[in-house]
């Protein structure tokens, strides 16, 4: 993705009051963040970790989402976890079930959409091989480009579910 600025990704936000995205703790260091190698910035709040965001490029512009740490998922160490938008397999606390409020009237009225996630929302760098989850890789015969495609679809759904403010499908 391209670089965006504080001030780009606070205005980003479509799930999350304007106060809320004013205040909102950003990645310590923005300046490092390898945006070459992204598909969406994805942080924990440095200041509150059950709080998380992300923020992709969707439709010509940015969408950001606030989520919430719903639980951990804890599993044996020797069983693994796939991450729903990246498939990658982590061990232990890993994956993270989070749920982000839905926009307009279904938000309003509490709905939420969920999803497993890697923990520390980097599904882009595990996709491209720049991270390593203690569980190891999980054979695919799949090219890096296919997988990062894959991780886009699916954050791609899952937006699209967040946007979708119709209670009928609530
Ligand atoms: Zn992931």
């Amino acid at each position: 993705m391209n670089p965006v600025t504080e001030r780009d990704l606070r205005a980003s936000f479509v799930n999350c009051s304007k106060g809320e995205a004013r205040r909102l703790g950003l990645p310590r260091d923005l300046a490092a963040t390898p945006w070459a190698d992204l598909d969406f910035l994805g942080w924990r709040d440095p200041g509150a970790p059950e709080r998380a965001y992300l923020v992709a490029e969707r439709g010509g512009g940015l969408t950001g989402v606030a989520l919430r740490l719903a639980q951990d998922v804890r599993r044996s160490p020797t069983k693994s976890t796939l991450c729903s938008v990246c498939v990658t397999p982590h061990a232990g606390t890993g994956v993270a079930l989070f749920t982000a409020p839905r926009v307009g009237a279904a938000g309003r009225q509490g709905n939420t959409v969920g999803v497993y996630m890697c923990a520390d929302l980097a599904c882009s760098l595990y996709v491209r091989g720049r991270k390593q989850t203690e569980a190891g890789t999980r054979f695919e015969s799949l090219t890096a480009e296919e997988k990062v495609a894959r991780a886009v679809a699916n954050l791609d759904s899952f937006l699209g579910r967040v946007l979708d403010d119709t209670l009928a499908n609530a």
